[in-house]
Parts: structure tokens; sequence; C-alpha cells
């Protein structure tokens, strides 16, 4: 009798571990859901990651922990805010602990096989991977130096060839085939560097929209003289801060002699054309934005193309049915909103992030939520999925339930950011804040300002009328203050920042 329970608990053991879902996290940096057609976007077609919507939940309100690349890829594999995984900052900052507790690392140990490919950031080596090649720092969007680790040895470094989006695709669907154990389930992480700056398009993309005029957002030309301080001083206009490599008026280092060639026949013609007129400055402006925005959305493309070739590898091999699909961004960007490229702030483009999840069998096809999620819940998300234990001081929640079409009673209703990074790349003030979807309160701080912003998102959803100290909106900042003191309370935000949060100078190149 007890013979045959044992055999009956490890058939039950083998069988769910045989069910356990596979999961794909398509990581992406900068991409703005303004330019994800699941999202609605006027600009441009994602056909590949709307498949993913389609076929699973898209989140509304997914919002960021601290806009920048390294803090959220931390933040990603922690489960927790930057004050609790030691990583504040692209900028002066020391490397990543890599020997704290992460997501990968608990399903390496849970069973899972699992592989990391594409952009890292963190400075130090990955850990909890059975295999990881990486880009280096920021990465090179053509014929990339990377970094691997083979066997037992971290640290082969090698050149390759071609179109950084395709490569990495490559790479993960070889990946795939290549797995140790294929009994097993596994994760895999693949990391985009597009569509980041400086937004070079693949070969394949050079031409798209060049006969096109994108349209522009209402605010590419707002004023800042009645916005507050930390507004009026930052460098991330499309009208001043980009460079000519940024706008493709100057070529990028590294190029193959052919893929130079392409190069040029691309952008020479329109260079020629702008050397040859003499534009007003609101036109050139103009000329400007569509320079930056097509180079974007070609170098979006090639991400859904990838996108598209890792879904049909999973039908192709029959893996699709067990396997968890997450398309997710680091933050979101500025498609020329305020007049600005890049992110940082707690104002709606760059807080929310695109996330779409298809799960078969728990996701609803074409369903989407508003409750507010974040990239910070993607952890306790797949330790949920694997069965796997979640540490308890880990800070955001499984996905599961939302996903399930249910939002608990108790699901989080506010939401608490955080950005240090001052002085630093776009001057973009320390600030911290909380937002409940419909209000946002913001207190830019340090070291020479000290002012607070309140916005209603619904009657202003550009977030440019300051309601704070306003009268009739006097119930409205008390709740949100009270709110704001809860959650760093329950997040346990040190009162003064933590001198490893402070960017320490000259100390890297600067990571954008
Ligand atoms: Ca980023």
């Amino acid at each position: 009798m007890q013979r045959s329970l044992l055999l009956i608990f490890l058939l039950a053991t083998v069988s769910f571990a045989a069910q356990r879902p596979n999961i794909v996290l398509i990581f992406t940096d900068d991409h703005a859901y303004q330019a994800i057609g699941a999202y609605g976007s006027r600009i441009n077609e994602t056909p590949n990651i709307d498949r993913i919507a389609r076929e699973g939940m898209r989140f509304d309100r997914c919002y960021v922990t601290n806009s920048i690349c390294g803090p959220c890829r931390a933040t990603v594999l922690t489960g927790k805010y930057s004050h609790k995984n030691g990583y504040y900052n692209n900028e002066g900052q020391a490397p990543f602990d890599n020997m704290q507790v992460t997501f990968p690392l608990l399903l390496q140990g849970a069973g899972y096989e699992t592989a990391l490919i594409g952009k890292w950031h963190l400075q130090s080596n990955p850990t909890g991977f059975h295999h990881w090649n990486i880009l280096p720092n920021q990465g090179q969007y053509y014929n990339p130096v990377m970094v691997s680790n083979v066997g037992h040895i971290d640290g082969l470094t090698e050149v390759r060839i071609g179109y950084t989006t395709e490569l990495l695709t490559q790479l993960a669907l070889k990946w795939f085939e290549n797995r140790i154990a294929k009994d097993r389930p596994f994760l895999l992480m693949l990391q985009h560097k597009a569509p980041h700056r400086p937004w070079e398009p693949g070969p394949k993309q050079l031409g798209m929209y060049e006969d096109e005029k994108i349209p522009e957002p209402a605010s590419l030309f707002e004023e800042y003289s009645q916005r507050g301080k930390a507004v009026r001083e930052q460098d991330m206009t499309i009208a001043e801060t980009m460079t000519a490599g940024d706008l493709k008026l100057t070529e990028p280092e590294g190029l193959t002699p052919e893929q130079l060639e392409a190069w040029n026949a691309a952008y020479e013609p329109g260079n020629a054309a702008l050397r040859g007129v003499k534009l007003s400055k609101q036109d050139l402006v103009r000329w400007k934005y569509q320079r930056y925005i097509k180079d974007y959305l070609r170098c979006v493309a090639a991400v859904d193309d990838s996108v598209g070739q890792v879904l049909d590898y999973l039908d192709e091999s029959g893996l699709a049915e067990n396997t968890i699909v997450v398309y997710c961004s680091d933050q979101g960007f500025y498609l020329g909103e305020h007049g600005w490229f890049d992110k940082r702030w707690m104002y709606e483009e760059s807080l929310r992030t695109p996330l779409l999840v298809r799960w078969p069998g728990v996701a609803k096809a074409g369903s989407y939520t508003e409750a507010i999620s974040s990239p910070l819940d993607l952890a306790e998300t797949f330790l949920d999925a694997a069965g796997a234990e979640i540490p308890v001081d880990m800070q955001g929640r499984s996905l599961r339930p939302l996903l399930g079409g249910e939002t608990p009673a108790d699901w989080r209703k506010s939401f608490y950011y955080h950005f240090y990074e001052y002085p630093g790349s776009h001057s973009v003030r320390k600030h911290y804040g909380v937002t409940d979807g419909r209000f946002k309160l913001i207190h830019f701080y340090e070291p020479d300002v000290n002012e607070w912003e309140l916005y209603d998102l619904h009657n202003d959803r550009a977030e440019v009328v300051n309601l704070y100290g306003r009268k009739t909106y006097a119930t409205v900042q008390a709740k949100m203050h009270a709110e704001l003191d809860r959650l760093r309370k329950e997040l346990e935000v040190p009162e003064v920042d933590p001198p490893e949060s402070i960017v320490r100078r000259a100390s890297q190149p600067v990571g954008q």
C-alpha cells in the first residue's frame, strides 16, 4: 500500500514537473507603448507584438519603479525597488550585486533550464543562468561585441557580424534547439538593445517610412516657461539635445563596407537636401522629429520581426501551448511629447511601459486590465507559474489572478516611483511620487530644488497644469500625501537617500 502511494506521489510530482510552463520574456529597451499597435499606436504597426495581446492580456497601467535601463533590469530580476536591490542609476553606479536572490536563480533551483541573451547593462556578470550571451554595457546595433559563458568559464568575448536585433534572435532560436535538458521547463530572457538611442535601423528597415510623414505629437513645440524648475532645466529636447549622430548627419563607426554603402544610400540624399536649404527653427525641429521617429520605428519594426520569429518557432516546435510569452520594455519613452525624447520622469510616457502576457489556459485571449501592474511583479509571477517558493521580501505580486480575469480586493490601488540619477545625462532632477491612476503627486528634490507637482490625469492627460496648492484640490492633495507616506513606509524607503544612490562622477563612460 505504502509503495503504491509512493508511486502515485512520484507520478504526481513528475506530472506536475511536466506541466510547469516554459517562460519566454522578450524584454526591449525604451519601447514606448505609443509605438505598439495593441496600445493604439497612430504612428506604426506591430503585428507580431500585437499577436501576444490578441492571444493574451494587455496591461494598461504597467508602471516602472525607476525609469532608466539598469535599475529597471535589477528590479525585474529581484522583484525589488532600487533601494532594496542597490541598483539606483545607470551612471556612477556600483556593479549589480549578483550574489543576491533573483528569480532566474530560484527557477534554476526549481529545475528550470535558464538562459539570457542580449542586453544586460548591470556591469557584473549574470548569475542564475545556465547559458548567457550578453552585449556588454549599452551594446552596439551593428557588429556587436558579445560576452558569454561557456561551460564553467565566464567571459568569452567575440564580435558577431550583422545587425544586433537579428543576431540576438538567431541566438535565441539556436538556444531553443540546443537546450541541454529538453525534458525540463525553461526560462529564456531575450533582451534587445533596440529601440534604444541612437536608433540605428537594420539593413532590412533602412528604407521604411521614407516617403511618409509621421504624425507629430500635439505637444512637440511645448513651451516650459510656466512649468516647474525640473522641467525648465531638463536637457532632452529634440530641438536642442539631439546630436549629429542621433540624427544620422554623421555615419556610425564600425560598419562593414557593405553596411556602410547601404547606410549612406539611405541617409545621404536626405542629408544633402538638408544642406541645400535654410530651415526656420520650427521647421528644423520638424525635420529632426521625422528623422528621429522614423529611425525609432524602424528599430521597432526589427523587434517586431524578432517577436514573430520566436512565436513561429514556439508554434512549429509544439512548445507554444505550454509556454508563457511576455513582452515588456524596461520603461516607456518620449516620442516627441513635450518636445522630448528619452525617459526618467514620473510623467506618463516614461512611467508607463508596455506589458503583454500570453499564458495559454490562464490569460483570457484579447483581454486587458487597468489594475496597476509593474515589471516589479514579473519575478513573483514567474515563480508562481513554476510553483516555486516566493521570497517574502520581494515587493511585487504575482499577476496570475489578473490574468485569470480576477482583480483581488486587496490589489494595489496606488504606486510608488523614485528616480535618483542627478546630476546625470539629460539633467532630470531627483524625484519620487505616487499615482493612483487618476491623480499623481511628485516631489522634485535636491540639491537646489524642492518643488511639488500634482496632476489630474482625467482632466489634464498631458500633465502640464500643476494643481499643487490649489484650494479646490486640497482634499486630493492631502489624500495623495497620506498615500505617499504610507507607501514609503510600507516599502521601507529610507528617509534620506542612501550614499549608494548618489551618482559617483567620472567613474565610467556615460550610459544613456
Ligand atoms: Ca531603457
